[in-house]
C-alpha cells in the first residue's frame, strides 16, 4: 500500500481500528466539510464490503445488512468534528505509561466511527441485522444534523430494535438521558407608591413561596431499567421590580427541571403545576428524556458481552432521537468525554481496542468473538 494521503484518502478497512482512527482524523472534517471523508467511506465500503447495501444522503452514509435476522440494531457515529485549534495531524504519545492518539476528532468521535467502519466491513454474518450510520453536522444545530435530514428523507432506515451511538463513553455503556424542562413561574400583585405601600400588593414577596418550594425540594434518584438517574429542580434566574419607589406588580422565577426518563414530558409539566399551585406557569422549553432500554434481551446480551457497569448519561445526545422514535439506545464509544472538544483531545489506544472487542463479541454472537468476518 502507498502511504496514506489525507488529501486523497483511500481507506483500507482491514487496518487496525487504531490506524483507521488516525487516518480518518487526519482527513479534516469540521462540520460542513465532511464530503471528502464521506466519499472515502463510500469508496471503501463499495470495494471492501459487498455484503452491505449502501445509501447515501448528502454526507450521511448508511450501510445495511439484509440477512433476514429476527432483530436489527442501528449503530451510528458522526463524521464531523468541532473546529481545529492547531491539533492536526494526529500523533501518538504516551503519558504515564498509557498510549494515546492525540488530535482533533480522536475522542469526539472518530475513534468510535473507525471501530464501526472496521466491524461493518468484517462482520459479514452478524447474529442480528445491522444498520450502520455515519452522519454529518452533529456538532452544529439540530436542523443541520445529518440524522435530522435522514429522518425526514428516509425514516424507514431508522427501523431497529436497539441503537448504539459511538459517542465517547470511556468504552463503557452509558444509557438514556434525563429530560429537560424550563418554566417561567410568575406571581402578580398591584403597583403602588412605596410611600403608601399598604394600598399595593407586593409581587416580589410572593416569590418567597416559589423559592421556598425550590429550596426544600427533595430531588429524586430514580432507577430506570437498572440505572439510577439523579433529577434536579433549580431556579436559574429571577426578575422583577419597577423602580426604587414602586411596589412591584410582577415577579418571574425561571426554573429548570431535569427529570428522569421514566417521566414523560407531559408528566414533568404536571409535576411543575402541582409544585406551584396558583402561580402563572409558562413552559418555555421541553425535551423528553430517553430510557436506556437496557432491560431488552438484546441489550442484556450487549451488557454481558461488553462487561462493566452501565452508567446513566446526563447530557442530551442523539440517543434521545432514537428513543423518541421508539428505539431504545445507548452510548458506547472510546474516549473520555471530558476530552471531547478539548485542545488536548486524545484517546487511549486500549479503549479503542476494548470498544472493538466489545462490539465484535456481541454482534458475532458472544461466545465466538473471532468467528465472524
Ligand atoms: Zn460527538
Amino acid at each position: 500500500m502507498p502511504a496514506f494521503d489525507p488529501a486523497h484518502p483511500v481507506l483500507d478497512l482491514s487496518e487496525s481500528s487504531v490506524v483507521l482512527t488516525q487516518q480518518i482524523c487526519d482527513v479534516e472534517s469540521v462540520s460542513g466539510n465532511e464530503t471528502l471523508l464521506a466519499d472515502a467511506i463510500v469508496a471503501a465500503l463499495e470495494q471492501q464490503a459487498p455484503h452491505l447495501e449502501i445509501v447515501r444522503d448528502g454526507d450521511t452514509v448508511v450501510a445495511r445488512t439484509n440477512l433476514g435476522r429476527a432483530q436489527r440494531v442501528a449503530i451510528a457515529g458522526h463524521i464531523d468534528t468541532v473546529p481545529l485549534n492547531d491539533n492536526l495531524p494526529t500523533r501518538y504519545e504516551t503519558i504515564d505509561g498509557v498510549e494515546y492518539l492525540w488530535g482533533r476528532g480522536t475522542v469526539d468521535m472518530k475513534a468510535g466511527t473507525a471501530v464501526q467502519l472496521k466491524l461493518a466491513a468484517e462482520l459479514v454474518n452478524p447474529e442480528v441485522d445491522i444498520t450502520w450510520m455515519w452522519y454529518d453536522h452533529e456538532e452544529v444545530s439540530n436542523d443541520l444534523n445529518g440524522l435530522t435530514r435522514l429522518a425526514a428523507n428516509r425514516p424507514e432506515l431508522f427501523a431497529a430494535d436497539f441503537a448504539i451511538l459511538g459517542e465517547p463513553s470511556n468504552s463503557q455503556i452509558e444509557g438514556g438521558c434525563n429530560g429537560n424542562l424550563r418554566a417561567e413561574i410568575r406571581a402578580y400583585g398591584l403597583r403602588a407608591h412605596s410611600a403608601r405601600g399598604w394600598v399595593g400588593d407586593n409581587a416580589i414577596h410572593k416569590a418567597a413561596t416559589i423559592l421556598d418550594t425550590l429550596a426544600h425540594y427533595q430531588a429524586r434518584e430514580v432507577e430506570v431499567d437498572g440505572l439510577v438517574y439523579r433529577e434536579g429542580l433549580n431556579a436559574v434566574g429571577i426578575t422583577g421590580g419597577v423602580a426604587g419607589n414602586v411596589i412591584p406588580d410582577e415577579v418571574m422565577v425561571h426554573v429548570n427541571y431535569r427529570f428522569a426518563p421514566s417521566r414523560s414530558g407531559e408528566e414533568a409539566v404536571a409535576h411543575i403545576h402541582e409544585l406551584f399551585p396558583g402561580f402563572d406557569i409558562r413552559i418555555v422549553d421541553l425535551a423528553e428524556g430517553a430510557r436506556p432500554g437496557l432491560d431488552a434481551p438484546l441489550a442484556q446480551r450487549f451488557l454481558a458481552a461488553v462487561g462493566g457497569e452501565p452508567k446513566p448519561k446526563y447530557g442530551w445526545t442523539d440517543v434521545a432521537r432514537f428513543s423518541a422514535m421508539g428505539v431504545p439506545a445507548v452510548n458506547y464509544g472510546p474516549g473520555d468525554p471530558l476530552k471531547a472538544h478539548a485542545d488536548d483531545e486524545r484517546v487511549s489506544l486500549q479503549q479503542i481496542r476494548d470498544c472493538e472487542a466489545g462490539l465484535r463479541a456481541w454482534l458475532s454472537g458472544g461466545d465466538s468473538p473471532a468467528a465472524a468476518g
